[in-house]
C-alpha cells in the first residue's frame, strides 16, 4: 500500500508557545522542567495532529529546542572544549551556551542552512577528535511518541551532511580523518534504534545536493555500506531535498539502503533517471508536496509524478511525502482570520499540507475517482489563481516587456559621474556617514504599534516621527557627519516596510518561521504583480533634507534583499519577480531624486544569500541579481549618487559581480575582519568608492578613535584613499542612543586625523 509522510513538522507551536518557554527560561522566570513539560505539550500536539490528519509515517527527534545541526552535535559528543562537558551529560543550560555564548565563552557559528533562511549551528572540528554517544533525546522522543501510541520514523543528520557542514578550528588534518570514528557513534545510535524497536530511522542528507568531490562520494558509499553491514535490519530511508542529486544520482542508487526520497517540486527533472537507476525493492519517497514555499499543491501536476511512478514500479514501495520538513513554513493557515478570502484559498501552511498529501495518496491509493471533490476544487483554485486580476495585471506585464537595454546603465562611465557628484557635492575626503537606522527606543515601536491598532492617529503618528527625525538629524549635526540619513523610525522591517506599501504582497498575523534559536520571522508573501501606488519614502526623506544643509540619503531596500525575505509566487521565475520589485523601485529612486535628493541608497544585504546551492548556478543567479540591482539604480542623473550596503564579509568569489552593480559607492561590513576582506576589492581593482565598516554595530562596546584610525590605515593600504568613505558596518537600530553617539563621535575624529595623515597605497 502506498503510504504518506513528512519529513518533519514546525516545532514552534500554533502561538509561538516555545519562543516563550524558551525565553522565559533564559531570563530564569521558568524552570527546566517547565521548559521540558512544554517542549513535551508540543510534540505531542504535533504527533496527533499528523495522525489525525491521516499521514502514516510520523517523524519524531523532528523537535529541537535551538537548532538540529546542534542536537546532532551534542548526540555524537561533539562539544567544543570550550564549553568542557568534563564527562557530564549536557544539560539544557549548557545546550544554550553552546548556541548563545557568554562575553567569556563565544558561542558556536550560526550559518544559512542550504538556501533556506533558517540557520543551523555549525558543528566545529578538531584534530584527533573523539566522538560518543552524549545524548538520549531521540530515543526519549521515540519512547515518548510510543507511549502515546505513535510509532514514529525517528529523524537524523547524516554523516556526510554532518561532516561537510562543520567547520575545522584547527589546520593540519583532513575533515574526513574523523569519518571512522563518526561512524562509529553513528552505529551505535542506530543501534540503540533497533534495540528500542525503531523499524525505520529518517536519515537525511541534503548533502546530496551539492557538488561533491571523490573524497566525498567514497565516504557516502563507505558510511551506508558499513550502516548496512554493522546493523542489519535496521531501515535507513534516506533523504535528499532543496534541489536535483545532479550526478550524485548514480551514487545514490549504490548506497545500499532500503528508502529513498527525493524532493520533485525543486527537481522534478529527475524522475525519469531515478526510475531507471533505483532498484524496483527500494521504497521511493516522493516529495511532490512544497515544504518551502506556502502555496497550495497543484493536485494534477503532483499526480502526474506519483502516477509515473506507480506505472513503472507499482505502489507498493511508494510514499507520499513533503518535499522536505515542513518546518520552513509556517504552521496553520486556519489561524489566519484577517486574510482576503481569495488569497486564502491559494494558499497551504504545514497543517493543511499533511491534507494535501494524505488525499494524494489516497488518489494513488484508490485511483484518482476516489478524491473527485478534492481535485474538482483544487483545480477551481489554481483557476481562480491563474485568472485573478490581482495576480496578472496587464499594465505591469506591458511594461516589463517595453525594458529596454539602456534602462540597466547609467548614463554616463563612474570615472565621469565620479567627477560630477564631487563638483556638486563638495564632500572632504573620507566622508562620514551612517548606513540608516538610528535607534529605535521603545517609544518609537510603542508608537507604531499603537498606530497599527488604531489607537493612535495618522497626523499624531507622522508628527511623532518627524519629531525622531529631527532629533537624529539635529545629533548628527552635532556629531559633525557629513551625509545625513533620516535615521528610519517609521520602518519596523525593512522588507515588510515596503511590501506593506506595494501591491501584489500580502501580509500574515501568525505565519511564524524559525530563523535561528527564538528568533521567528513573518516574511510577507509575494503573491501577484508588484505595483507602487503611490510613492513610498519621498516624503520623510524630503522632510529630513529640509532640515539641513548637508545631503541626505534616500533609503530603499533593493530588489533582491525584498525577495529574498519574502515568499515567492511560484508561478513564474523568480528573476521576473525580482525584476517587477526593481521596477517599482526605480520609480521611488526617480521620485527621490525629483524630491531634490542627491544621494540614495539601495540595500542589498541578502544578494549573497540567494546564491545557489550549486555552483553550476551561480553566474545564471548573479546575472539577474545584477540586472535587477541596476534596473532599480539606472534612471538617475550622472550626478545623483547611487549607494548600496551590504552586511557580510566574503566577497572573494562574488566580488566581479558587485563591481558590475556599478553602485557609486558601496558600504560593507568590514571590522569584525579586521579589513581582511579588502583584499578581495585590491586584487580585483574594484573601481568605484567604497565605505569599509570601521566598527561592528552588533556589539555594545563603543570602539576610540584610535581602533578606528587603525583599520582606517589598513584601508588606506589597500584601496586609494580618495576613494574611502568612514561609516560603521550595519545600521543602528538595535543600539542605544548613549553608546552610538560616543561612536560616532570618535568615527568623525578617526575620519578628520585620516585627512591630516598622508599614508597611502
Ligand atoms: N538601512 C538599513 C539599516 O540601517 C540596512 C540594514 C541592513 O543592512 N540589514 O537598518
Ligand atoms: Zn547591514
Amino acid at each position: 500500500m502506498a503510504q504518506s509522510s513528512v519529513l518533519g513538522y514546525p516545532r514552534i507551536g500554533p502561538n509561538r508557545e516555545l519562543k516563550k518557554a524558551t525565553e522565559s527560561f533564559w531570563k530564569g522566570e521558568i524552570k527546566e522542567s517547565d521548559l521540558e513539560q512544554k517542549a513535551r505539550e508540543i510534540r505531542l500536539l504535533n504527533w496527533n495532529t499528523q495522525k489525525n490528519a491521516g499521514i502514516s509515517i510520523i517523524s519524531s527527534n523532528d523537535f529541537s529546542f535551538y537548532d538540529q545541526m546542534l542536537d546532532m552535535s551534542v548526540l555524537l559528543g561533539a562539544i567544543p572544549p570550550r564549553f568542557a562537558a568534563d564527562g557530564k551529560s549536557i544539560d539544557l543550560h549548557k545546550y544554550f551556551l553552546m548556541a548563545r555564548g557568554l562575553q567569556s565563552v563565544p558561542a558556536m557559528e550560526m550559518t544559512k542552512w542550504f538556501d533556506t533562511n533558517y540557520h543551523y549551528i555549525v558543528p566545529e572540528f578538531y584534530k584527533n577528535q573523539k566522538f560518543r554517544i552524549s545524548s538520549n533525546k531521540p530515543f526519549s522522543e521515540y519512547e515518548e511518541a510510543k507511549a502515546a501510541g505513535i510509532k514514529t520514523r525517528p529523524v537524523i543528520i547524516g554523516p556526510l551532511t554532518y561532516l561537510l557542514l562543520g567547520k575545522l578550528k584547527e589546520s593540519g588534518f583532513s575533515r574526513f580523518s574523523l569519518l571512522e570514528p563518526l561512524l562509529e557513534v553513528y552505529k551505535e545510535v542506530l543501534f540503540k534504534f533497533k534495540q528500542l524497536d525503531v523499524e525505520w530511522v529518517q536519515i537525511d542528507e541534503p548533502a546530496l545536493i551539492m557538488n561533491l568531490n571523490s573524497e566525498a562520494k567514497q565516504a557516502f558509499l563507505d558510511a551506508y555500506r558499513y550502516f548496512s553491514e554493522k546493523v542489519p535490519g535496521l531501515k535507513i530511508m534516506l533523504t535528499t531535498y532543496f534541489g536535483p542529486l545532479s550526478d550524485n544520482i548514480s551514487l545514490i542508487s549504490q548506497l545500499p539502503v532500503p528508502g529513498l526520497h527525493l524532493d520533485f517540486v525543486r527537481a522534478p527533472e529527475q524522475l525519469s533517471k531515478a526510475l531507471s537507476l533505483l532498484p524496483k525493492s527500494t521504497v521511493l519517497s516522493a516529495g511532490v508536496v512544497d515544504g518551502r514555499n506556502i502555496w497550495k499543491s497543484e493536485f494534477s501536476k503532483a499526480l502526474e509524478v506519483l502516477e509515473v511512478i506507480v506505472k513503472s514500479r507499482g505502489k507498493e514501495n511508494l510514499i507520499v511525502s513533503s518535499s522536505c520538513s515542513l518546518l520552513h513554513v509556517p504552521l496553520d493557515l486556519d489561524l489566519e482570520t484577517n486574510m482576503e478570502p481569495d488569497l486564502k484559498s491559494w494558499l497551504s501552511f504545514a497543517k493543511q499540507k499533511l491534507r494535501e498529501i494524505v488525499t494524494l495518496q489516497k488518489a494513488v491509493e484508490h485511483g484518482r475517482q476516489s478524491v473527485l471533490k478534492e481535485l474538482a476544487e483544487n483545480e477551481t483554485v489554481f483557476k481562480t489563481r491563474r485568472e485573478s486580476k490581482k495576480v496578472f495585471v496587464q499594465s505591469v506585464r506591458e511594461r516589463l516587456k517595453n525594458i529596454s537595454p539602456a534602462d540597466y546603465s547609467r548614463k554616463s562611465l563612474f570615472r565621469i559621474r565620479q567627477k560630477l557628484q564631487r563638483e556638486k557635492l563638495k564632500l572632504p575626503s573620507f566622508p562620514t556617514t551612517t548606513i540608516g537606522s538610528f535607534p529605535q527606543t521603545p517609544d518609537v515601536r510603542a508608537a507604531r504599534a499603537k498606530y497599527k491598532s488604531g489607537e493612535l492617529a495618522k497626523d499624531m503618528y507622522e508628527k511623532l516621527m518627524k519629531e525622531k527625525i529631527k532629533d537624529a538629524i539635529n545629533r548628527q549635526n552635532e556629531i559633525g557627519i557629513d551625509v545625513l540619513v533620516h535615521g528610519e523610525p517609521e520602518r519596523n522591517d525593512m522588507v515588510e516596510y515596503f511590501g506593506e506599501m506595494l501591491d501584489g504582497f500580502a501580509f500574515t498575523k501568525n505565519g511564524w518561521v524559525q530563523s535561528y534559536g527564538s528568533r521567528y520571522v513573518k516574511p510577507p508573501i509575494i503573491f501577484g504583480d508588484v505595483q507602487r501606488p503611490r510613492k513610498m519614502t519621498v516624503e520623510w526623506i524630503k522632510y529630513a533634507q529640509s532640515l539641513t544643509e548637508k545631503p541626505v540619503k534616500g533609503m530603499l531596500t533593493g530588489p533582491i534583499t525584498i525577495l529574498q525575505w519574502s515568499f515567492v509566487r511560484n508561478d513564474q521565475d523568480r528573476s521576473l519577480t525580482a525584476r517587477q520589485i526593481a521596477l517599482v523601485l526605480r520609480d521611488e529612486v526617480q521620485d527621490l531624486e525629483a524630491a531634490g535628493i542627491k544621494m540614495i541608497q539601495i540595500d542589498e544585504p541578502a544578494i549573497r544569500e540567494g546564491l545557489p546551492v550549486q555552483k553550476s548556478e551561480w553566474q545564471t543567479y548573479l546575472k539577474w541579481a545584477v540586472e535587477c540591482f541596476r534596473l532599480t539604480s539606472s534612471g538617475v542623473k550622472d550626478e545623483t549618487q547611487i549607494h548600496t550596503h551590504m552586511c557580510y564579509s566574503e566577497f572573494n568569489d562574488i566580488i566581479e559581480a558587485i563591481a558590475e552593480m556599478d553602485a557609486d559607492v558601496i558600504s560593507i561590513e568590514a571590522s569584525r575582519s579586521q579589513m581582511e576582506l579588502l583584499d578581495a576589492f585590491k586584487a580585483f581593482k574594484y573601481p568605484n568608492e567604497i565605505g569599509p565598516g570601521v566598527y561592528d554595530v552588533h556589539s555594545p562596546s563603543v570602539p576610540t578613535q584610535e581602533d578606528m584610525e587603525n583599520l582606517l590605515k589598513k584601508a588606506v593600504k589597500v584601496l586609494p584613499r580618495e576613494n574611502i568613505w568612514v561609516n560603521p558596518d550595519c545600521g543602528l537600530k538595535t543600539r542605544g542612543w548613549e553608546e552610538t553617539t560616543m561612536a560616532l563621535k570618535a568615527m568623525v575624529q578617526a575620519a578628520k586625523a585620516m585627512r591630516e595623515c598622508k599614508v597611502s597605497v
